[in-house]
């Protein structure tokens, strides 16, 4: 997709996936900085790449990672799009319905992060949060105290929100589903982060029920077109990056 904005921008460059271990990071990053490369990093290596940036916008120290980064002189800057990229999902999955007061997140990562980050935006807006390793959500709702709490099971953090994410790999293989569908709120958004060809097997079940429900897809987009707008300063071709993900 972002091949697909360069080709739209008249921008002669070539956007491409380096598989890159662990061990083999510092270096990596530090051919990017020499050729002034920007790029976005992925798991597992989104802490990593912020601990190693110089400058960090102050959304990305609130997430604590970066999925973007990019070099002005020879100083390595990392943001945190993800952010947006969430937030986007949730307005189109809301549309015309009340905005949510209170949201489960259902995983404690590196998204679920991102997701507590933009929540704590919107103002009003309180998350319950389960991970199965429980020290994870704990530490997570502490550094959002005020926007999110720690609860010991899914069900419980379901319990009367109007807005579910699922921010674990669950639905990764098309089967699983991150919770019962029965054991949902009545009326809840449905918001997966997980995204696949056909949607996941989650989000058609919820919708099958009644809810409204979207995949991680416009997250994706979003994430990806923010990206690009801060590497270029100029507007990213969305549609174009639409029709490129939906050939995948
Ligand atoms: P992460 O940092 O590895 O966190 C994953 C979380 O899910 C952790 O809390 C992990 O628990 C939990 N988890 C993993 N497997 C589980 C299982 N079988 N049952 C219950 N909990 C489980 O990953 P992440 O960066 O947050 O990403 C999570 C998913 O979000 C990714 O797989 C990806 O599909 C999706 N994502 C989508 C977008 C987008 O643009 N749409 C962006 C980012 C991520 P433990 O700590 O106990 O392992």
């Amino acid at each position: 997709m972002q091949n697909a904005a360069l080709a739209r921008a008249d921008l002669p460059l070539r956007y491409e996936a380096w598989d890159v271990e662990p061990s083999a990071l510092p270096e990596a990053l530090a051919t990017l900085i020499a050729e002034h490369a920007g790029g976005n990093v992925t798991i597992p290596h989104k802490a990593a790449v912020f601990a190693a940036c110089a400058r960090r916008t102050a959304i990305a120290d609130r997430v604590g990672a970066v999925n973007v980064f990019w070099v002005e002189g020879s100083t390595l800057v990392g943001d945190n799009t993800d952010v947006g990229g969430f937030d986007h999902l949730v307005r189109r999955a809301v549309g015309a319905a009340p905005w949510p007061r209170r949201a489960a997140v259902l995983g404690a990562g590196g998204s679920a992060a991102a997701v507590l980050a933009a929540i704590a935006e919107w103002g009003g807006t309180t998350a319950s949060i389960w991970g199965r390793t429980p020290q994870s959500a704990t530490a997570l709702a502490a550094r959002f105290g005020g926007t999110a709490v720690a609860v010991s099971s899914a069900d419980l953090a379901v319990e009367g929100a109007d807005l579910v994410i699922n921010a674990t790999p669950i639905g990764l293989d098309d089967l699983s589903l991150p919770m019962p569908i029965d054991r949902l709120p009545a009326g809840a958004v449905v918001v997966d982060l997980v995204y696949r060809p056909g949607e996941t097997a989650w989000v058609r079940a919820a919708r099958t029920a009644g809810h409204r429900a979207a995949d991680g897809l416009a997250m994706l987009v979003e994430q990806g077109a923010l990206a690009f707008e801060r590497w270029f300063g100029v507007e990213a071709d969305r549609d174009a990056m639409w029709a490129a993900v939906r050939r995948l």
